[in-house]
């Protein structure tokens, strides 16, 4: 185990994909893995053409023949186009899936904020069901939970269907029209194509006159309060806590019902570790048959920048066990079959590549921190044997060439 300082990023990242894998398993969540880029109507689509995304985000190309494409900003909208040009839904009315890969978003970089990113996101495609709702946010929480990350909140809201919501969009509008001139430039535009993302203006002025504007609670259907308060009756069984917050509307046009993110204190103004939500009508939206599902990502930097803050301690990689230092370069092709054999024995293995000599290879084999140093040369090679010193005491003797593994192995378990 080791600390912070001492941690190489990647050893992170190991440690948070196995997890994720791990976890996911036991949720009955497969892999998929999508390509990097999809056609540009996919995300204008399933996105939504009035978010920041869709308008502002997005690393658009033309390719030879000049159809328009687009590197994935977001994991939801390829996994669905997937899944309906596999067909997935005739092996299983419910598609449970989870990935990992690199997203892309042309927006200024920040700390938390990058032009590419890693995200990992599950989808449970084909369920209405609150359950499956609480399932998602209970694994999402699961896999922080065994990363060590602390102090995590959870923030629901649900924001309605195609039924209730255009009647609390009206509603919005009317509040916001005679106060309009008093929003930033982005909110009057919102205003116009998606006045749902007033409310989550992180601008002082608009938050201020968002303060006293109509609350989603009044006009949602009684199937959309229904979902919700299942939703919370599910999570209070897990024990799970939470807190309702209905200004919580998140970037993507395709969310319904339930929304929610989970933040974490330590990240400052991106604080959102991960967040997502229904989409029931996404399948629809992309060509399919209504297929109610509900997703969540997260971002893997935000992850390890946690971590770090919090001191999260992980495992690390152990470096290299053995160095097969020759005396001289005849005695290479035995080193380089000692190495192997040692390798395929499941135990790390170096050797001189810069026919450095026998002095500056014991140098690198200190360097390297290795707990022996196989010792190669004609003399010992003769009886088809090698000298292997133990560096944790300095302790030299010669050993059978057949018998070095066992030595190692016995040695390594005292
Ligand atoms: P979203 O798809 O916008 O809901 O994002 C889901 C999660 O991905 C967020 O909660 C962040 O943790 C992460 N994320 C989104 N955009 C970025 C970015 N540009 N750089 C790093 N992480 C990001």
């Amino acid at each position: 185990m080791h600390q912070k300082a001492d941690i190489p990023q990647i050893d992170y990242w190991y440690y948070i994909e196995n997890i994720i894998k791990e976890v996911l398993q036991t949720y009955g969540y497969r892999e998929i893995r999508t390509p990097a880029f999809e056609h540009t109507e996919l995300f204008v689509r399933g996105i939504g053409e009035t978010t920041d995304i869709v308008n502002k985000e997005m690393f658009t190309f033309q390719d030879r023949k000049g159809r328009s494409l687009t590197l994935r900003p977001e994991g939801t909208a390829p996994v669905v186009r997937a899944f309906l040009e596999h067909n997935m839904s005739r092996e299983n009315p419910l598609a449970k899936l989870f990935y990992l890969g690199n997203m892309f978003r042309c927006e200024k970089p920040q700390a938390g904020r990058y032009r590419q990113f890693n995200q990992f996101g599950l989808e449970a495609i084909g369920s209405q069901s609150p359950l499956i709702d609480a399932e998602i946010i209970q694994a999402s929480l699961e896999i922080y939970k065994k990363i060590g990350l602390a102090d995590l909140k959870l923030i629901i809201n649900s924001v309605g269907c195609r039924k209730c919501r255009p009647k609390y969009l009206k509603a919005l509008k009317d509040y916001f029209r005679d106060r309009k001139e008093l929003l930033c430039s982005d909110c009057r535009e919102r205003y116009d194509k998606n006045p749902l993302r007033i409310l989550d203006c992180k601008k002082k002025q608009c938050q201020k006159e968002v303060k006293n504007s109509p609350t989603i609670f009044d006009y949602l259907c009684e199937d959309c309060k229904n979902h919700f308060r299942k939703l919370r009756e599910y999570l209070d069984s897990l024990e799970i806590t939470y807190q309702v917050n209905p200004l919580l509307v998140r970037g993507l046009d395709y969310y319904t019902k339930t929304a929610f993110e989970i933040i974490s204190g330590e990240l400052g103004s991106q604080n959102a570790i991960g967040g997502g939500g229904r989409y029931d009508y996404l399948v629809e939206e992309l060509g399919g048959k209504y297929t109610p599902s509900v997703g969540f990502a997260a971002g893997i930097e935000r992850i390890v920048s946690t971590m770090e803050k919090q001191a999260v301690r992980i495992p690390s990689w152990e470096g290299i066990k053995v160095f097969v230092a020759t005396v001289s370069s005849e005695d290479n092709s035995s080193a380089l079959k000692i190495v192997k054999q040692i390798r395929e024995n499941g135990v790390s293995a170096e050797m001189d590549f810069l026919d450095k000599s026998i002095k500056a290879q014991m140098r690198l084999a200190n360097k390297l921190n290795v707990s022996y140093v196989l010792i190669v040369g004609q003399e010992e090679l003769k009886e088809q044997k090698v000298t292997i010193k133990n560096m944790s005491n300095g302790q030299q003797e010669k050993v059978a060439i057949s018998k070095i593994l066992p030595y190692i192995k016995t040695s390594q378990e005292e």
